[in-house]
């Protein structure tokens, strides 16, 4: 979901990063154990910096979930991530988001109004049926919840297939939310024939498909995507092998299927992070995932080749609002007692999403 964002005024935005920087070191130095700043690898370096912990969406809700005695989290990542930190997180900490504008475009594809109605055709299309729910964990808190109420979990990019088989034995039909790429390249894995998983288009009657196909269905992919993974192509994996044969591709499992076909490997953030890190000195890669990831493996590793699969900058837009200003306009408030940008999910949708995270982590 995207959110307005008040304006924070010049003395935060007209200042130089250098005395940014050196003001939030100062403020959260101040704020010591009472803040907890997270990042997620996507994150920009100069906010990067400033992390107590970093990690994969997942992960850094856990963190903040396992660090009760912090009561105030700062989630440098975007709305659902800081949705989930506060469902995860014990009534007495608060989560802030320092850029309400932070929203996450693939997130924002399955407004829940349109799900509820996608699922009430198909349930009248294959009647009889048992349909499980699965919704990727970048999704909103309403989305999780109504997932968990329908006995559905969610998923990870490093467990889809997993949670994929598990809903798969219990119910006839999958309906995936909301990445069709993360839940295609999962269904491809796992041997489901091509005939058997079916799109469901936003807007259409009965997600633009025939009864026939439906019923015959096993995984219904709900048509969203994520704007940073589609700007990777088949043709830039051709481009690399052309230039250089020792070249290997490791890409993220939101990317569509005829890039992850391609690719030596694939795998969420976390698994692109271990491959890269234990791959031997002198390895080449390119890489398919957000720029900003991209660029500190190649800073880290620096007797690897790590270069970005396209030739072009695939930036977090979003992402990329949370910037040192608003970190600081934040902590600052934090540090005299205002909590501002608190993201707050109502207990009830929590209760239930929370059902559906549960269920993951169990399975
Ligand atoms: S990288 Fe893609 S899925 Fe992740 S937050 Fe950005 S738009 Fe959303």
């Amino acid at each position: 979901m995207t959110l307005r964002q008040i304006d924070i005024g010049p003395q935060y935005l007209e200042e130089k990063e250098e005395f940014l920087l050196e003001k939030i070191a100062d403020v959260k130095k101040r704020l010591g154990d009472q803040v907890m700043v997270l990042c997620h690898h996507y994150q920009q370096e100069s906010v990067f910096g400033f992390a107590d912990s970093t990690g994969d969406s997942l992960k850094l809700a856990k963190d903040a979930a396992k660090d009760r005695d912090r009561p105030y989290i700062v989630f440098c990542g975007v709305h659902f991530m800081a949705e989930s930190a506060d469902i995860l997180t014990s009534d007495r900490q608060a989560v802030m988001l320092p850029d309400r504008r932070a929203g996450c475009p693939m997130a924002d594809m399955a407004v829940i109004d349109h799900v509820e109605w996608a699922w009430q055709e198909l349930e009248k299309v294959v009647s009889g049926a048992k349909i499980i729910p699965v919704t990727y964990v970048n999704s909103s808190a309403r989305l999780k919840a109504f997932v968990g109420e329908r006995g559905g979990a969610v998923c990870t990019s490093s467990n889809a297939e997993r949670v994929l088989t598990w809903a798969l034995s219990r119910g006839d039909k999958v309906f995936f939310f909301p990445d069709e790429h993360l839940g295609r390249n999962s269904a491809i894995a796992l041997g489901i024939p091509e005939d058997e998983t079916v799109l469901w288009k936003r807007g259409h009657h009965m997600g633009g498909n025939r009864p026939e196909t439906l019923a015959g269905s096993k995984v219904i992919l709900w048509d969203g995507y994520c704007t940073v993974h589609m700007q990777f192509t088949a043709d830039h994996i051709r481009m690399w092998r052309e230039k250089d044969s020792d070249i290997r591709i490791v890409v993220h499992p939101e990317c569509r299927y005829e890039v992850v076909g391609q690719a030596d490997k694939y795998g969420s953030t976390e698994t692109i992070i271990k491959t890269i890190s234990e791959s031997e000195p002198g390895s080449k890669w390119a890489v398919g995932t957000e720029i900003n990831l991209v660029n500190r493996l190649s800073r880290q590793f620096p007797d690897r080749e790590v270069h970005s699969l396209s030739p072009f900058p695939c930036l977090c837009s979003t992402m990329y609002r949370i910037k040192p200003a608003y970190l600081l306009w934040v902590l600052e408030n934090l540090a005299v007692g205002r909590e501002v940008n608190r993201i707050t999910v109502d207990p009830k949708t929590a209760e239930k999403a929370k059902l559906a995270l549960d269920r993951m982590l169990a399975i």
